[in-house]
C-alpha cells in the first residue's frame, strides 16, 4: 500500500524526512518533535557513516536507518554518537550494526543501563508507547570532555558542556569544516525544554556555551533545523524560559507551594504555545530539588505533570 502524504501537522512515523544539510551531512527529522520523537543524523564520508542518535521505536529506527543507507548509497555505518542517554535517543541502538562503535559520556552510559521505560510499559503516555523488539545497549566507547573522529577528510568533534545541563551526559556533535552544530537536547526548537536529568542553572550556561559555536546550521534535539540567522532568538527564548522556571520556583519555594501548586500558578505567557507546555511541572520539580536540597522523584514529577494536563501525556511516537 502506498505511503500516504504527509500533513503539516502529521507527528506519524511515516512524515519523519531525510534532509541533507550539506554534502555528506545528513539530519532526520521527525514531526512533531513532541514525547520520544526526537531528530537524529549523520556524516558520511569515504570510509562510511557516522549516526548521531538512534530513535525511540523500533518502527522510527528502521526508517531512519533504511532511508540514510539509500542516500548514502550503502556507506558502511560503522559509528555512532549518543548525545544523551533518553531512550527518545538511545532506544533504537540495539539495531545498529553489531559491530558499530557506540560513543557517549560516561555519565550517559551509566544512566542508560539504569532505564527503566524501555523494560516497563508506562502509565504515563498515551497511547502507551510500542517499542517494537528493541533492547538496551550501552556505548562501548566513553568519554569525559571531547573527542575528536575522522571520517575521510571530515573532522567530526564531539563536546561535552562542562555542566549538567539537559542531562549529566551530554555531548554536541560538531564538524567545524561545514559548521554544522547537532546540539542534542541542548536545544529545543518550538518545543518546550526539559531539564528533568540536568540543571536550569547549568542549562543557563549550556547557552552561553553553545553561542561559542560559530554554526551556520543547527540541528536541534527536538523540532525543526535552526539557521544561523534565528539561532541568537532561538537562545534567548530558551534562556527566558530557564530563568521563568527560576523564579516561578524561587517564588514557590518561599510561598510554601509544592512544585505543582507552583505550576498551576504560573503563567507561561509567550510558552504557553509551545509543544509539551505541560513540562513546566517536571522543570519546577528539578529546580525545587536545587532549592531545597531534596532527590529528585521522576514518578512523583510525571504524576504531577498528569494532574497537570488532565491525564496522561500525549504522543505519537
Ligand atoms: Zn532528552
Amino acid at each position: 500500500m502506498a505511503t500516504p502524504p504527509a500533513t503539516p501537522d502529521d507527528a506519524s512515523p511515516h512524515a519523519a524526512r531525510l534532509e541533507e544539510i550539506t554534502p555528506g551531512v545528513h539530519a532526520w527529522i521527525q514531526p512533531d518533535g513532541s514525547w520520544w520523537i526526537n531528530n537524529a543524523g549523520a556524516v558520511t564520508d569515504t570510509t562510511g557513516t557516522i549516526v548521531i542518535d538512534t530513535c525511540a521505536t523500533e518502527e522510527r529506527t528502521r526508517r531512519f536507518l533504511t532511508t540514510l543507507t539509500t542516500a548514502t548509497g550503502g556507506a558502511p555505518l560503522h559509528t555512532a554518537v549518543n548525545t544523551h542517554h533518553h531512550g527518545d535517543h538511545t532506544y533504537g541502538n540495539s539495531l545498529l550494526p553489531a559491530t558499530t562503535t557506540i560513543i557517549g559520556h560516561e555519565h550517559m552510559r551509566r544512566s542508560l543501563l539504569a532505564d527503566t521505560f524501555l523494560a516497563h510499559p508506562s502509565p504515563y503516555w498515551q497511547p502507551a508507547p510500542s517499542w517494537g523488539d528493541l533492547t538496551l545497549r550501552p556505548p562501548t566507547r566513553t568519554i569525559r570532555d571531547e573527542l575528536v573522529l575522522t571520517a575521510g577528510r571530515t573532522r567530526v568533534e564531539l563536546h561535552h558542556p562542562g555542566a549538567s545541563v539537559h542531562t549529566g551526559g551530554d555531548l554536541v556533535v560538531w564538524l567545524p569544516r561545514q559548521r554544522v552544530l547537532f546540539t542534542g537536547d541542548l536545544l529545543f526548537h518550538r518545543v518546550t525544554p526539559m531539564i528533568a536529568s540536568g540543571t536550569a542553572t547549568g542549562a543557563l550556561r549550556g547557552l552561553n556555551w553553545l553561542s561559542t559555536f560559530p554554526a551556520r546550521h543547527v540541528i536541534p534535539g527536538h523540532g525543526r533545523p535552526i539557521d544561523a540567522a534565528d539561532l541568537p532568538r532561538v537562545i534567548a527564548d530558551h534562556e527566558r524560559y530557564y530563568r521563568l522556571v527560576l523564579h516561578t520556583a524561587h517564588n514557590g519555594v518561599r510561598r510554601g507551594l509544592t512544585p505543582l501548586q507552583a505550576a498551576l500558578d504560573c503563567d507561561l505567557a509567550e510558552f504557553a504555545t509551545w509543544t509539551d507546555s505541560e513540562r513546566i511541572v517536571i522543570n519546577l520539580h528539578r529546580v525545587y530539588t536545587e532549592l531545597t536540597r531534596s532527590p529528585y522523584d521522576t514518578r512523583h514529577a510525571l504524576a504531577d505533570t498528569l494532574v497537570y494536563n488532565g491525564g496522561p501525556l500525549h504522543t505519537s511516537v
